[in-house]
């Protein structure tokens, strides 16, 4: 069993967290006089609830995760950097990653002053556990997954998942950005069993809300207490936290999304296969499909003439060669095929 309070860098779990006027009291009241708010410009005069309560509690009816074991935050982008805050000592801790892999982990890393150590997936982008195992010491505090991987694009092995979680004794994030694009159940099925585990999911992918920035953690609720005493008080603003309601009373839209999504996901697999300026496509079970081409920045710098921008991931470790082409309308895909076929 881990003990996570031994992770925990000694000046968090020392730390008296900042008690709001919406922590110390809580419901109705005829007048509220404690926040120094304005009484007038309702509903915007008044702080947010620091803690999403309304909002978490919708969640957790779709996510089938209490909203107790639920963290939100300015995209996934926060959830990340304060798992660093919470758990690694600057210029003494360290953290693992697979690579390639989502850039933010590391550049969290590099901001918090923590060490961030790569290892390299096979040739099939698969994680091996001993591998990532190896790689850790004393002073790990985190390992990074992303299932689906960004930019590869497919999921990773389940078994060595669980040999990664079983087998480090700190902390493992699993990045499920893409989760919904992918036919398998989510890691937050298994917070019982790890409770070392955290998982992260956003409504920046399938449901259409990059824009909004709301991501999600998920742990247990001692993981949860730690995020609570280290995030800013209202870091989710009142106008984030009704927009998001709103949407999720569109779950049937965002279903439909990916199910568009995923069709045009199989034509752009077939029809880029056939192309003579495409060597392979990588399988995928995300929103994207990494393309091996015989020429990846010439092939980048002609879409971009053609007013299509696609990723170059050619100087990324073992990508050599590939661009990351995200799936979009059916038409735009098709622009995309026309302007391949095209290619001279
Ligand atoms: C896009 C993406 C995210 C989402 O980040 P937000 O800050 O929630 O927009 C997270 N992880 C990975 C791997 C991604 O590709």
């Amino acid at each position: 069993m881990t003990d996570i309070q031994s992770l925990v860098r000694p000046n968090i779990l020392a730390l008296k967290p900042y008690s709001c006027a919406r922590d110390e009291f809580k419901g109705e009241a005829k007048a509220f006089l404690d926040a120094n708010e304005n009484p007038f410009n309702g509903p915007y005069n008044r702080y947010p609830d620091p803690r999403q309560w309304a909002l978490k509690e919708k969640i957790a009816r779709i996510k089938h995760v209490p909203a107790e074991r639920m963290m939100l935050g300015n995209g996934s982008d926060e959830p990340i950097d304060l798992v660093y805050r919470i758990f690694c000592e600057p210029g003494v801790d360290n953290a693992v990653g697979i690579a390639p892999s989502y850039g933010m982990y590391e550049v969290d890393a590099d901001i918090n002053h923590v060490e961030y150590r790569q290892v390299p997936l096979d040739e099939a982008f698969q994680l091996h556990a001993d591998a990532l195992l190896a790689a850790t010491d004393a002073h790990t505090k985190v390992i990074w997954i992303c299932s689906p991987n960004n930019p590869s694009g497919n999921l990773m092995n389940r078994a060595e998942v669980t040999r990664v979680l079983e087998g480090f004794a700190g902390i493992v994030v699993i990045d499920e950005a893409y989760i919904d694009f992918a036919d398998t159940p989510s890691w937050t099925e298994q917070l019982d069993r790890h409770p070392n585990l955290i998982v992260l999911q956003t409504f920046s992918k399938a449901w259409g809300l990059a824009s909004v920035r709301c991501g999600m953690a998920f742990a247990s609720e001692e993981i949860i207490g730690l995020f609570n005493k280290v995030k800013y008080p209202y870091n989710i603003n009142l106008l984030t936290q009704n927009f998001v309601s709103g949407q999720l009373d569109h779950a049937d839209r965002k279903e439909a999304w990916v199910k568009t999504l995923l069709s045009e996901r199989t034509r752009l697999q077939q029809e880029l296969q056939a192309l003579p300026c495409v060597v392979k496509t990588h399988p995928t079970d995300a929103n994207f499909i990494l393309t091996q081409v015989k020429d990846a920045n010439a092939t980048y710098r002609y879409l971009v003439d053609c007013g299509i921008v696609t990723r170059n991931r050619n100087s990324v470790l073992l990508c050599a060669g590939c661009l990351r082409i995200t799936v979009g309308t059916p038409e735009e895909n098709s622009l995309l095929l026309e302007a391949l076929k095209a290619m001279a």
